[in-house]
């Protein structure tokens, strides 16, 4: 490609919200190049793999009309855990599998189906190619450099990750406090389908989201998950970057992992498996107190570059975000385009369209769990109690002084509610 020509557009990062947004203005029939500095699109994402249909049904359903999903989750998790006992709440749903309401998804399958489907409707992506700064002129973002090439453009969408160098270099992320951050591992291992089925207890397609909390990451913020594909199986952990910092060696969530996988709960369920892929990456959990602005004159920043993402403790959002804040971006550079706006004017266009939709919306609403969710105590004393607990429902024994139903109730009054409980408890509820 030339270094003389002005493109429209130039995308850095072919992951979700890259995608979304060359996905609107190619549609549109404008000049657009997507960088990728992977060997191809989705060689270099990372996510546990649930992606949340519903948000995003509007804004994002031709794009992804036909992708390859994995299974539906009709069946959710979740399981309170101490080292050798735990207690689950499962929550089965009959979803209507013709409108999922969330299904699971492999990054590197779903990334490359729609990079063919953006470069089908003419857009460039250009893979191992990494953009290596940004072309400033007269306080405006006029394109990026690649080595030793200059590429022009009239917009760059900065849809780069968590660790945006567009979004740093142009001054909007100065500051990456660890507790802005989680830190994810996940494991593909590959199992039978009929095997997945049996074990998971889900019909053909149908799929399961097992979180597990408590002694799973020592009793850190964070916890597991097993997500249930076609014919594999997505395990892993996050946890808070804060509380690693004690970490005294580099291998220990990877140890975390291992003993994750070994628990009685869980290595029944992968048995037999082969692990194909395995991976770690940053999650941006810092909240709608943590976001960046949305760009500068020139620059649009969108997804994880943006930090936008939602964890409710029970939920992560980022895969919706991101697709929802790209084809946002898209729109609000046609709008600009169409009103003649000035740079300025459509970082504003774009800042406001974030802000009137779900995904700011939804930021606010769970503006406290940052700040929850990091409680240490919530993971270190409630899952193991009510593990405990559950498990004084079932016992047998000679002593007869008192019924085990009495016993556990006793046991949840004092060691799982009480005071501290109640108060914790509403700081969950108000989140
Ligand atoms: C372990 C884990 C579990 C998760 N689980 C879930 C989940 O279940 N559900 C959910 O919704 N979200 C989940 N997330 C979050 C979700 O994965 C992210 O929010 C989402 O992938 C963000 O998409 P993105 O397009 O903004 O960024 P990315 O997918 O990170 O894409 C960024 C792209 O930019 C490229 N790039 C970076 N720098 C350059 C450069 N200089 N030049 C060219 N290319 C560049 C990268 O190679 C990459 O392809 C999880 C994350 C992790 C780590």
């Amino acid at each position: 490609m030339s270094g003389e020509d002005t493109l429209d557009v130039i995308v850095v990062g072919a992951g979700l919200a890259g995608l979304a947004c060359a996905y609107e203005v190619a549609s549109a029939g404008l000049g657009v190049a997507v960088l990728e500095r992977g060997d191809a699109a989705g060689s270099k994402n990372l996510s546990g793999g649930r992606l949340y249909l519903e948000p995003v049904r509007e804004l994002c359903g031709d794009l992804l009309k036909d992708a390859p999903f994995e299974r539906s989750v009709v069946s959710d998790s979740i399981v309170f855990c101490d080292e050798k006992q735990s207690m689950t709440l499962r929550v089965d749903q009959d979803h209507n599998s013709a409108s999922p309401h969330s299904v699971t998804v492999l990054r590197a399958k779903l990334d490359q189906y729609l990079a063919d489907k953006v470069s089908q409707k003419g857009a460039m992506l250009l893979v191992q190619q990494q953009a290596d700064s940004l072309l400033i002129e007269d306080g405006q973002v006029v394109g990026v450099k690649v080595g030793p090439e200059e590429l022009r453009s009239r917009v760059v969408v900065g849809a780069d990750g968590v660790l945006s160098f567009l979004a740093q270099e142009a001054g909007l992320r100065s500051r990456r406090p660890a507790d802005n951050y989680a830190i994810g591992l996940k494991e593909i291992i590959q199992l039978d389908s009929n095997l997945i089925e049996e074990r998971f207890n889900v019909s053909a397609g149908q799929g399961s989201a097992r979180l597990y909390v408590g002694a799973v990451t020592s009793g850190l913020p964070g916890g597991g998950f097993i997500y249930t594909n076609s014919q594999s199986l997505s395990i892993g952990l996050v946890v808070g970057m804060q509380a690693t910092q004690n970490w005294k060696s580099e291998s220990a969530i990877h140890d975390l992992q291992e003993a994750f996988k070994q628990r009685p709960d869980v290595a029944p369920l992968i048995a037999g498996g082969k692990t194909i892929e395995y991976g770690a990456h940053l999650i941006p959990e810092g909240g709608s107190k943590a976001l960046p602005a949305f760009g500068i004159p020139g620059l649009l920043l969108v997804g994880d570059a943006a930090g936008l993402v939602i964890n409710t403790g029970t939920v992560l959002r980022g895969m919706d975000l991101a697709l929802a804040s790209g084809a946002l971006a898209g729109r609000s550079i046609l709008t600009a385009r169409a009103a003649e706006m000035n740079a300025a004017d459509t970082v504003a266009h774009y800042t406001s369209a974030l802000q009137q939709s779900f995904i700011m919306r939804q930021l606010h609403t769970h503006r406290k769990a940052p700040s929850v969710l990091a409680q240490g105590r919530l993971y270190r004393r409630y899952p193991p109690r009510l593990a405990g607990w559950a498990a004084d429902l079932f016992e047998v024994n000679t002593a007869g002084e008192s019924t085990s139903f009495k016993k556990a109730f006793k046991h949840l009054r004092r060691k799982v509610l009480g005071f501290r409980g109640y108060r914790d408890l509403w700081r969950l509820i108000r989140m």
